[in-house]
């Protein structure tokens, strides 16, 4: 039986990737600092623990998995990255997770790690025209991500990439582009555009109002989260180390993200601009690599996707008013 290690499984996406591995048949642990919130782990073993701790670290991996996923990090939406307040945590803890993670699974001859980057490890000089952000792999350097959290990612790719160079091992690494999907965070501080307007639509009485952050001319791409989970696999599987794009090319306005909320919702809504955290003016994924390279790319509508996140997002936010009614 195949056995794979999950770090950051208590999060959206690692709990998604234990569900799919579990039915593939493999045996998953699954490590993070708390559970999944929103359904039961699919893993066969789940460790309560902190993988800034080192012993913690060499602890779950004590054995020879044939797949690491990291996904673990101090994360969050523009509220959270762009604010400034959390940048030392983001960068530290992140850091520190990833240089401990690496250095157990070489200490274990654990060869296949696949490292989660993401797309604000890009440059802000190549994402000012909201029409036609540069987010090719090739494009990354000069080095100019528009947060600390896009330097850590900058950082920690090259990490694991320098494993392989150095300690014979196969480190896998994507750039995801804004992941969404049901059992992502959607409320708190640390939720993403897609969750946090699926609320604001949800919680807005016929006839109201939402509030977004900036004009809403800035462009975005938002991936479903069951295509992430496909190209994950795929590459952790593949000859390639990457890194490559794991995102949406299909480019919207947060004004267009927002209309689209409303009509699946089927509420009429104005939109107030406010202001707020916002990065870079405009991203898209780039699918050329990835496809040249590994033949796949996702190909899904993001309304599709959508459908499935509001419905989600309003059966939460009607359990929370029957809560908070009761
Ligand atoms: P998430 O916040 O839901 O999951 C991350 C998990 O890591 C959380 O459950 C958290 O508790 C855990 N964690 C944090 N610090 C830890 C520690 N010290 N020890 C153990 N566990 C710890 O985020 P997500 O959306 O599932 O993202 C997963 C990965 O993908 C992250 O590395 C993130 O940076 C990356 N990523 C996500 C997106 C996205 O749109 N969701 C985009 C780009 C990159």
């Amino acid at each position: 039986m195949k056995r794979a290690l999950v770090c950051g499984a208590g999060g959206f996406i690692g709990s998604h990737i234990v569900k799919r591995l579990n039915k593939e048949g493999f045996w998953v642990r699954g490590v993070d600092l708390k559970f999944p919130e929103f359904s039961d782990t699919a893993a066969d073993d789940f460790v309560i623990g902190d993988l800034r701790d080192q012993a913690l670290c060499a602890s779950v991996i004590d054995r020879r998995f044939d797949e690491v996923y990291q996904l673990a990090a101090d994360m969050g939406g523009a509220g959270y990255i762009f604010t400034g307040d959390h940048d030392a945590d983001v960068m530290h803890n992140s850091a520190t997770i990833n240089l401990n993670v690496a250095d157990a699974c070489r200490r274990r001859n654990v060869k296949r790690i696949f490292y989660s980057s993401s797309a604000c490890m890009y440059p802000a000089y190549n994402q000012e025209d909201p029409q036609n952000p540069n987010c090719a792999e090739s494009s990354a350097y000069p080095a100019a991500p528009d947060s600390e959290y896009g330097w850590e990612k900058l950082f920690s790719e090259r990490l694991y990439l320098a494993f392989n160079r150095n300690h014979g091992m196969e480190c896998r690494v994507a750039r995801y582009h804004n992941i969404f999907g049901p059992e992502g965070t959607w409320t708190g501080g640390k939720e993403k555009a897609p969750a946090a307007i699926c609320r604001k639509v949800a919680e807005a009485p016929s006839g109201g109002s939402i509030e977004i952050w900036g004009d809403g001319a800035q462009t975005r791409s938002f991936l479903y989260i069951d295509e992430c989970v496909e190209g994950t696999l795929r590459l952790t599987r593949s000859g390639h180390a990457g890194p490559f794009n794991i995102g949406s090319e299909e480019m919207v306005t947060i004004n267009q993200l927002a209309q689209m909320a409303m009509e699946i919702a089927g509420k009429k809504l104005r939109i107030e601009h406010v202001p707020g955290p916002l990065g870079v003016r405009g991203r898209n994924s780039d699918n050329r690599l990835i496809s040249d390279t590994l033949g796949w790319a996702p190909s899904q509508a993001l309304r599709a996707g959508l459908e499935k996140t509001y419905a989600w997002i309003e059966s939460q936010v009607q359990r929370n008013t029957r809560k908070s009614a009761a």
